[in-house]
């Protein structure tokens, strides 16, 4: 029988992830069923309450529902814990959440990118529901050095205490970093985007978890020679670690990736 899954956002129509999951699902044999939901902003817990009783499976959860999807869960996988956010519901007797923007951005730096994070000095720009989501996985990947900036320093500072790293205000950052991850939504609204310029030199890595848009911090860091990337390749990553969870099933991640590259 087929098995009903979804993303839930708002707004949700720009999301790619229903057609990833399509895309696994047809590799892997799967047989689901996977489609979008706009729930109002101040109806998330209904709007899922409806989607389980109607059969739903599970569900990605996207901005800005990550910390209400926490709330709502009867238990946590250790790392959705640690993050304090969640971006995969599991209904069964009980609802289970789990967090995969932290795994799926390691697989895409060290798997796709083939640049290894070990011993790296990191730089983190943003304190919300992505950058709470990726700062277990970084550590966990054994970084040298992570410093969290953000433009509200007190949200840098609460994330950066929790997880015992460095905090710091994006003046405070002087120096090149080796790898700056750029985890605000900086320049997609109508604020003007200031990142700290002195983080990236040539030999920095500058990875913007946005996607299919090239940003004001892509284009700095080109500007000043830095190699960039941009956040296609995490979200392939972390929508292949979602269906893993529901499924059992990894799906191949490199194909679908480079079909939405158009290589
Ligand atoms: P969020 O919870 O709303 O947090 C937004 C962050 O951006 C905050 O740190 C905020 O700083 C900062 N910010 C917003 N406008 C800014 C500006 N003009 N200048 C400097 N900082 C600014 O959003 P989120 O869930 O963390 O998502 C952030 C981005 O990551 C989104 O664009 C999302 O699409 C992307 N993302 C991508 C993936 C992927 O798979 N590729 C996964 C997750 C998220 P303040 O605290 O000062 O407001």
């Amino acid at each position: 029988m087929t098995e009903r899954y979804a993303v839930i956002g708002h707004p949700v129509a720009h999301s790619q992830s229903p057609d990833l999951h399509a895309r696994f699902a047809q590799a892997t044999g799967e047989d689901i069923e996977y489609g979008r939901i706009e729930a109002p902003l101040d109806a998330f817990e209904r709007t899922v309450d409806e989607f389980r009783a109607g059969g739903g499976r599970g569900l990605n959860v996207t901005l800005p529902f990550k910390h209400a999807a926490f709330r709502y869960c009867d238990e946590v996988a250790e790392r959705a814990r640690e993050a304090r956010v969640v971006n995969t519901l599991v209904f069964g007797e009980r609802t289970r959440g789990d967090n995969t923007d932290g795994v799926g951005l390691v697989r895409d730096i060290e798997g796709n990118l083939t640049v290894t994070l070990g011993g790296k000095t990191v730089l983190l720009m943003g304190a919300g529901g992505a950058a709470q989501g990726v700062v277990g996985a970084l550590l966990g990947a054994r970084v040298g050095r992570l410093v969290v900036a953000n433009r509200t320093f007190a949200k840098a500072d609460a994330l950066a205490t929790r997880f015992k790293v460095t905090a710091a205000r994006f003046d405070d950052v002087r120096e090149p970093f080796d790898i700056v991850i750029n985890a605000t939504s900086a320049g997609l609204g109508t604020e003007p985007a200031v990142f700290p310029t002195a983080a990236i030199g040539k030999a920095t890595l500058a990875y913007d978890m946005v996607y299919a848009r090239d940003t004001a911090f892509l284009r700095m860091a080109r500007d000043k020679g830095a190699r960039c990337a941009d956040g296609l390749g995490m979200l392939v990553e972390q929508a292949a670690e979602s269906f893993f969870i529901w499924r059992g099933v990894r799906p191949q991640t490199r194909s679908v990736l480079a079909s939405l590259r158009g290589g």
